[in-house]
Parts: C-alpha cells; structure tokens; sequence
C-alpha cells in the first residue's frame, strides 16, 4: 500500500509528480550567490492578531514537493513560464528607467503585437507560483484561481502589485544577487473566521511582487494589476525595520564586501540615527 499518495495536481486534479521551482531558472541562474536564498521558505502563518505557523513542509530548498502534474508544469504552463522570462529580462535590463519612470508600459516588454496575449500569460505565470505557493502550504488554491488558466476574460480576487525596494536599489552590489519568498499569510477575521483571504511575495533583487487576494492593497505598493491594463505601475518601500537593517548589516559582515559594511551602516546611521 502506498503510504504517501501523490496529491492531485491543483490544476487539472491528475497526480502531481512534478517540482515546481520557486523561481524561475533564469532568476537563479542569473542571480545566485552568497545570500541569495537564505530567505527562501516562508511558512504559512494564520493573521488574526497572533501569527501562528501552521505548515512548513521540509522541501527541497529551491523547489516545493510536487503540487502539480508534468504535464500542466512542462507544457500546459511554457507560455506562462516564457512570458515571465521575457518580462523579468526587460525590467531588470531596463531598471533605470524603471526607477525613473516608476512604470513599465507592457509594449515595450512584449512588443506592440504581442503585449495583450502576452500580459494574460504573464498574469497567469504569476496565479501558477502563488497556487503552488498555496498548494505545498496544504492550502486548497481558490477556484477563481484554477478556472482563469483556461480563459481570456475572467473575474478574480488576485491582484498582483510591483514595488521597487529602494535601498536593495541603492546597493545593486549586495541585492543583486537576492531571491526571496516572503510568508505567505492567511488572514482571517475574528467575526468571520477562516477565510479565503491571503497576502505573499516575491523579491528578485530589488523588486517585490504582491500576491493579494481578497486583500485590500496597503497604500503605496503599486497599482495593482490584473491583466487588465497595458502599463504597470510600479510602486516603492524604502527600507527594511531596524531591527531588518541590522541582520543586513550582519550578513555583510559575514558575507559581502567591506564597502557594504560600511554603505549599510551609513545607510543605518542616516535612518535611524
Ligand atoms: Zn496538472
């Protein structure tokens, strides 16, 4: 008998016998090096004014145990995975711009042709990482999730939101290398209890992807975006807590150059004093 049964993928219900890679090949390989996953994992905290751990499956650092089947991963899922390679290759090989301009119009990411059915794939290569996000957290993935995969127009409560990370910005040296998967948070409420309402990101150097769903948008992060507009807009967070700021500044003892230590530390000494 076998113990350990594969899950249905959270896709299209077959059997998951596929690793879903927490990021994508190209931001790895692009981008590995020292520090570079120490955040990587992110377990699943419940928010109703006491975060508790819920789930924090032991998996293979860089991928989660199979929560999808080789069929939706490999083929079902290559424009999705292909749109969001073009897409992270234009905003970081334009992130002056970026940082600039504070918005990306999808034209000039995918081409004057291309952009519309582009940005639906890009959408959905964003609602893949965050129902495998859900899904190895034993989380069931909303069915509004799961049905827009197959559509061209849907309704929705995910909205994705981009913010630039000022100091990762300032200090390309250190950031450049960073990934990271931040908690994902279920967050509840003490009148309606559980509910299907979650906040996660990702941060690839100094960009930060929101996952909201169901969740109203914090001020500042960004106009949010569901595949409904040609531009996004990029919003910002300065930096880390203090008490953040000093764990960098540790890791550059440890791991980075001298002139990050000090970058940092000057850094520290010009926002908390
Ligand atoms: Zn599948």
């Amino acid at each position: 008998m076998n113990s350990n049964p594969k899950k249905p993928c959270w896709i299209c219900g077959n059997p998951s016998d596929s690793r879903e890679h927490k990021f994508k090949k190209s931001d790895i390989t692009r981008r590995y090096g020292k520090g570079s996953f120490e955040n990587v994992g992110g377990m699943l905290h419940s928010k109703d004014g006491r975060p508790r751990p819920v789930q924090g499956p032991k998996s293979n650092i860089l991928s989660y145990h199979p929560v999808i089947c080789s069929h939706c991963n490999n083929n079902r899922s290559q424009p999705w995975d292909n749109a969001y390679k073009i897409f992270e290759r234009w905003v970081f090989d334009n992130s002056d711009l970026i940082y600039a301009k504070r918005f990306a119009p999808l034209e000039f990411v995918y081409g004057e042709d291309a952009w519309w059915c582009q940005s639906l794939n890009l959408f959905k290569y964003f609602v893949k990482a965050f129902g495998c996000r859900l899904a190895s957290a034993e989380t069931s993935v909303p069915d509004d999730l799961v049905d827009l995969l197959d559509k061209e127009y849907f309704l929705t409560k995910l909205r994705i939101c981009f913010s630039i990370n000022r100091v990762s910005y300032t200090f390309p040296e250190y950031f450049e290398s960073f990934l990271g998967i931040g908690n994902l948070y279920q967050v509840n409420s003490r009148s309606q209890g559980t509910m299907e309402r979650y906040t996660w990101c990702i941060n690839v150097s100094w960009l930060r992807i929101w996952f909201f769903y169901a969740h109203e948008i914090p001020s500042c992060v960004g106009a949010s975006w569901v595949a409904d507009s040609s531009c996004l807009y990029f919003g910002e967070f300065d930096a880390p807590s203090l008490e953040e700021h000093d764990q960098l500044v540790k890791d550059a003892e440890q791991n980075g150059t001298h002139e990050q230590v000090v970058n940092l530390k000057k850094m520290r000494k010009t926002l908390w004093g």
